[in-house]
């Protein structure tokens, strides 16, 4: 429901409110305005209702809030593209009244707004009656909040606050009436649609809680530590990758209509775009710190500089440094590290469906350059197991030898061209694991054979030919002589 505000003229014909003004304009093809609007508002729905004018055929539309130019609420993209669709913003303006003649609104007069918060941050706007801007409207349009509908609610019990929100406890998400709940925002208030799935995830776990014991208690929201900035020494050794912009239409074409002007992603350049997260605070915990021998070789093999010995003699690791590169994992002598974002029991998972046949450790991101997400995520050639690792730095001779313990007739490692590698040196990790366990399979026999290091297919089909071949030299060498030991077990 939006809110007006009680100014003179503000009943005048012409006057509307946000939301139903977006409505029409979005469910009825006869929507109209005048040549001249002015939206009341700085936030993302003022920005709406003002593009939404601009389409509908207003020639000169403004847009005025109280809040200086810094202060405006709304994305600062929305600011940007109202701008090119020559809507003209006027930030630190009040309306004072709306002219009216014969009962219709020609315009409207500003205030100059001083400031918008006290020093509280409390909303406590002060206004200069001496500063006045007069503006020519056909239309005006107030967007000033959004508040819910509690008609629905009339005549019943629950209590409601003072700003039109139902009262609730927000730890137990519980209304003041027994067993009912209340979450998104009728409880908080306007805010961004995530905020709302994310207050309604947590009522949902209250709820969950009593239905399955009876019990109404506080839930736990986690909140996540916040990171602080990557330190510069770090920065100067991550990999830049340029961001890609998504294709937005001219404004001129984009007035034309209401057609979506933003274009997605071709799926080549959203997996790349996902690539350049470092994944910053998902990475190396210590896990097991009574496991830590202080040896130093995760602080001496890590590209970041994360790892430092603390003055209790055991490893930590700087969640602002450290991407999640896996490689101190691998090479812990104490197997105290975990890897928060791919962590040793996703991977087994996933070695462990390969009893037989090929089992092949890639690089997720190794899925563009195959072009077919599909192919690797479910590879359609008969007796391949994928093992998708964030990188092939992840790679631990653990994994290698869980598969070969597992059965597996060969061992396939791909790996990223160097220069594709997200992480510096990634792919060398990759080939001495690899190098590694081709020695033990020597030393005992199974093979050295088995274990191949190759580079990324160029596609599906030079996928489907690097099996072929592996698995032509695999016949060769017959049947993992593990899996006889297996079979007897
Ligand atoms: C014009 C506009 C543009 C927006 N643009 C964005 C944006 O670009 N990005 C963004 O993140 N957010 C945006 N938002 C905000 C976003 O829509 C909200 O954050 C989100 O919808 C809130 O979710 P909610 O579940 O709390 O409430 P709602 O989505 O409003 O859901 C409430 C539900 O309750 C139902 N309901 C109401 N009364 C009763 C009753 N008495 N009994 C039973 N059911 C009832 C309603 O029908 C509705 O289905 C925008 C909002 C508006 C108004
Ligand atoms: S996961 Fe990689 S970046 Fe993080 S601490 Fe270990 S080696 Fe360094
Ligand atoms: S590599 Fe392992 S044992 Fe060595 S300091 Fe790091 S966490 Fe400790």
């Amino acid at each position: 429901m939006s809110r007006g505000i009680p100014i003179p003229g503000a009943d005048a014909d012409g006057v509307l409110l946000a939301l139903p003004f977006l409505k029409e304009a979005n469910f009825n093809d006869n929507a109209t305005v005048g040549k001249k609007v002015v939206v009341i508002g700085g936030g993302n729905v003022a920005f709406d209702v003002a593009r939404s004018a601009k389409r509908l055929g207003a020639q000169q539309v403004n847009l005025c809030c109280l809040e200086s130019r810094p202060e405006i609420p709304a994305f600062s993209w929305e600011l940007d593209e109202a701008a090119e669709e020559d809507i003209a913003i006027n930030p630190s303006w009040g309306p004072k009244e709306i002219k009216v003649v014969d009962g219709k609104v020609v315009g409207i007069t500003f205030k100059r707004c001083t400031h918008v918060f006290d020093e509280n941050r409390m909303f406590s706007p002060a206004y200069n009656e001496d500063e006045l801007l007069d503006i020519e409207a056909d239309n005006v349009v107030f967007s000033i909040g959004q508040g819910a509908d509690m008609n629905g609610f009339t005549g019943t019990s629950l209590e409601v606050d003072g700003r039109g929100r139902i009262k609730w406890n927000p730890a137990t998400f519980q209304t003041n009436l027994p067993n009912v709940f209340a979450c998104g925002e009728v409880v908080t208030g306007p805010g961004a649609a995530v905020a709302a799935m994310r207050n309604a995830h947590d009522a949902a776990t209250s709820i969950e809680t009593f239905l399955t014991t009876g019990k109404i208690e506080p839930v736990t929201v986690l909140k996540p530590a916040p990171i602080g900035k990557l330190p510069d020494f770090t920065t100067l050794k991550i990999t830049r990758k340029d961001k890609n912009d998504i294709s937005v239409m001219d404004p001129a074409e984009r007035l034309k209509s209401f057609v979506e002007a933003e274009g997605g992603f071709e799926l080549q350049t959203a997996v790349y775009e996902a690539q350049r997260c470092m994944n910053c605070g998902r990475g190396a915990t210590m896990a097991r710190p009574e496991d830590c021998a202080a040896c130093l070789s995760c602080v001496r093999v890590c590209p970041y500089g994360a790892p430092y010995i603390s003055e209790a003699r055991v490893a930590g690791f700087s969640w602002e440094s450290c991407q999640a590169c896996g490689i101190c994992a691998s090479v812990c002598p104490g197997l105290a590290i975990d890897i928060a974002y791919n962590d040793d029991t996703l991977i087994n998972e996933q070695i462990d469906k390969g009893t037989s046949g090929v089992t092949v450790f890639g690089c997720q991101y190794a899925v563009p350059t195959i072009k077919n997400p599909a192919s690797m995520a479910s590879p359609s050639i008969p007796g391949v197991n994928m093992v998708r690792l964030m990188c092939t730095s992840r790679l631990d001779t653990r994994h290698l030898l869980r598969a070969v313990e597992n059965g597996a007739d060969g061992i396939a490692v791909l790996a990223c061209p160097d220069e594709e590698c997200r992480h510096r040196k990634g792919v060398n990790w990759a080939e001495i694991r690899t190098n590694e366990v081709k020695k033990v399979l020597e030393a005992t026999g199974i093979g050295a054979g088995r274990i191949a290091f190759m580079g990324a297919p160029g596609g599906p089909e030079a996928f489907g030919r690097m099996m072929g071949e592996f698995k032509a030299k695999l016949d060769e060498l017959g049947p993992n002589p593990v899996s006889k030991v297996l079979a007897v077990d």
